[in-house]
């Protein structure tokens, strides 16, 4: 067996595996698109195994689009035959959260973009939404006793006020602490790097010296959300596919699938290998069953 070897495979080696599993998690950045460009071939590789009647789902820890939004990049960038359905951000997810495992009754404090906003606006979650006047300071503002629960993301708007606000509803240990996702950066073009929500997570968990609970990978919720949206997802016969060790591979393993790396985005061979020779028995569960060089290694597959 390939069980945390971080075994590259080829051909007759994947052609096997696609005929053995039912279900494809897919992440997104790294994996199927970099940004706004597809990866080469990824395109026909998600639309082939739709066509073969193989249950695929997008589990994206990017907070920053609304669920509709995904269906028409998906679209633009070739993917066509992908519904809304199959899609699983970290926004949508907190939202169900919100909605439907803390069940607040009150507002939720949002550090987050227009993603966020909208996937809580259609859960029917109430949250705060107010713009802050620009001579506001957290000396002179208003809090508000209804709300319940902080939820942070990324936020391109980001100010200290928002930051401060939201330390202080986290004093009262009765208001939920959630993050959309816990990523550190992404990497852009030239070398640039975005910080991720994890950075600004990391903040209020020092301000509040509280612990937030993470909706997105590693975390085992979004494939909670699968589960209980399509019958008979059994774990053994799902393929996680991600190109972050720490988030995808992570969440493959904790929730019972097989797992696959694919060096088309963050992660290199050469840290699975590390994890896998390690010492350190936690970082076997960093280690991926397969690697590939991209999903478009799958194509062959698909020909007879
Ligand atoms: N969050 C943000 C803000 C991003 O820009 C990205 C990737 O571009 C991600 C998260 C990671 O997305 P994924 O989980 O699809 O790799
Ligand atoms: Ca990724």
């Amino acid at each position: 067996g390939f069980k945390g070897s971080c075994q590259k495979i080829r051909g007759p080696e994947i052609r096997n595996l696609l005929e053995a599993k039912e279900f494809f998690l897919f992440d997104c950045d790294g994996v199927i698109w970099h940004g706004e460009n597809a990866i080469t071939g990824a395109p026909k590789v998600v639309n082939s195994l739709i066509r073969h009647g193989k249950n695929v789902f997008f589990v994206t820890n990017n907070c920053t689009r609304p669920r509709e939004n995904y269906v028409s990049k998906f679209y633009r960038l070739g993917f066509t035959d992908v519904m809304q359905e199959q899609i699983f951000s970290s926004s949508y997810c907190s939202a169900l959260y919100l909605r439907d495992v803390a069940k607040v009754q009150g507002k939720v404090f949002v550090i987050g973009c227009e993603g966020v906003r909208k996937e809580l606006r259609e859960a029917g979650v109430p949250f705060l939404e107010e713009d802050d006047p620009p001579d506001a300071t957290i000396y002179n503002c208003a809090l508000s006793p209804d709300v319940k629960a902080v939820l942070v993301g990324h936020d391109d708007k980001l100010t200290f006020l928002k930051l401060a606000k939201a330390s202080c509803y986290l004093r009262d240990p009765e208001c939920l602490f959630l993050a959309t996702d816990n990523d550190p950066w992404h990497p852009l073009r030239d070398g640039r790097i975005l910080p991720g929500s994890g950075c600004l997570t990391a903040a209020l968990e020092v301000a509040s010296g509280r612990k937030a609970t993470v909706i997105g990978k590693p975390s085992r919720f979004m494939f909670e959300c699968i589960s209980s949206q399509f019958r008979g997802v059994d774990p053994a016969q799902c393929l996680m596919v991600g190109d972050r060790l720490e988030t995808d591979v992570l969440f493959g393993s904790n929730c019972g699938l097989d797992t696959m790396l694919t060096l088309t985005g963050v992660s290199q061979i050469e840290e699975a290998e590390e994890y896998r020779d390690s010492e350190h028995s936690p970082n076997q569960s960093l280690v991926p069953d397969y690697v590939v060089d991209t999903i478009a290694d799958f194509l062959p597959a698909f020909e007879d």
